[in-house]
């Protein structure tokens, strides 16, 4: 079925598990398939690899805060109707938690990750549990920091199922995800700095991550403007289109990778992409105003839900 020269694919035995069509389209690059009633990308082969550590282990650089530390504090501190238990799903280092659990009487982190549980306990001393079923507080904030998008369905529904319960009308959500509608999406294509075949199983859209809020009880409450985000994800975008290797600048400083044993290569690399860095920085704080003007065009989602209030019947 073809309509307005997009290529329609009914798919029969899959249905969008977030709002239930059966018709999808493919992705802008082929590898995910499209819900064409709410937007949603799910990946079309994934193969289940081992979860990147995203982040160096040490104290020194978890004491560090930067930009985007930052505005994740500042989204917290918004959002923060009462402050007895914050949970934070997909908690990889514990850096999110350790700079913002003493705004709360108790936190704990979701992680699947052997090394950051275990540097998250040992060296931050914060409580981390794997899986949902062991929290048993009631939620008066839980975060997904870039951790939704790595979740199978199945485990998404068991989460948001959990949160719901143990929520009240004071219980925000907050999510961050790559936001599949951006003009980032649309310029870069696969060059997109959030775009990542190895590890992200979904790319939501607006309505696709409200939708999904929605069966679990939650409304959206506000959107955030990121300026980290949105200006790394051009600058890094930009980058992209004159490197094949995709998001160096990123590996480099968040993870410390290198990509060749060769120091000559390694100091020729960080050089060429430093260059080019410097070429593209204004363009991407220009670019930037566009997302600060068009937040369901940005670079990423980041939103704030609440309960959904209910008409409760007065007798
Ligand atoms: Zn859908």
């Amino acid at each position: 079925m073809s309509i307005y020269g997009v290529n329609y694919l009914k798919i029969l035995d899959k249905t969008c598990f977030i709002c239930g069509s059966k018709i999808f389209a493919t992705s802008l690059q082929g590898d995910y398939i499209k819900c064409v009633a709410c937007g949603h990308e799910t990946i079309k082969n994934y193969k289940h690899q081992s979860f990147i550590i995203n982040e160096i282990l040490s104290v020194e650089g978890i004491n560090k805060q930067g930009l985007l530390d930052k505005f994740k504090q500042k989204v917290l501190k918004k959002c923060t109707v009462t402050n007895d238990f914050l949970l934070d799903v997909g908690s990889a280092s514990g850096k999110f938690l350790y700079h913002n659990k003493s705004f709360f009487k108790r936190c704990a982190g979701i992680e699947v990750t052997e090394e950051c549980i275990s540097f998250a306990k040992n060296h931050l001393g914060l409580e981390i549990v794997k899986d949902i079923s062991e929290v048993t507080n009631n939620i008066s904030v839980a975060t997904f920091w870039h951790s939704l998008e790595h979740m199978s369905d199945e485990n998404i529904q068991k989460i948001l199922d959990v949160i719901n319960s143990k929520s009240s009308d004071d219980t925000r959500v907050i999510i961050s995800v790559p936001n599949n509608e951006s003009l980032q999406y649309a310029l870069f294509g696969d060059r997109y700095a959030y775009y990542d075949l190895q590890s992200h199983i979904h790319q939501f859209s607006v309505k696709s991550l409200d939708k999904l809020m929605e069966k679990y009880g939650f409304e959206k409450q506000c959107n955030f403007y990121s300026f980290p985000y949105s200006s790394f994800g051009y600058l890094q975008g930009f980058v992209n289109l004159v490197n094949p290797i995709h998001n160096y600048l990123y590996y480099r400083k968040k993870r410390g990778q290198t990509f060749t044993k060769s120091k000559g290569k390694i100091l020729f690399l960080d050089i060429y992409n430093f260059l080019f860095l410097l070429l593209f920085i204004l363009p991407s704080l220009l670019f930037s105003i566009h997302d600060l003007i068009h937040l369901d065009k940005g670079s990423v989602i980041t939103a704030c839900y609440k309960k959904k209030i209910t008409n409760k019947q007065v007798y």
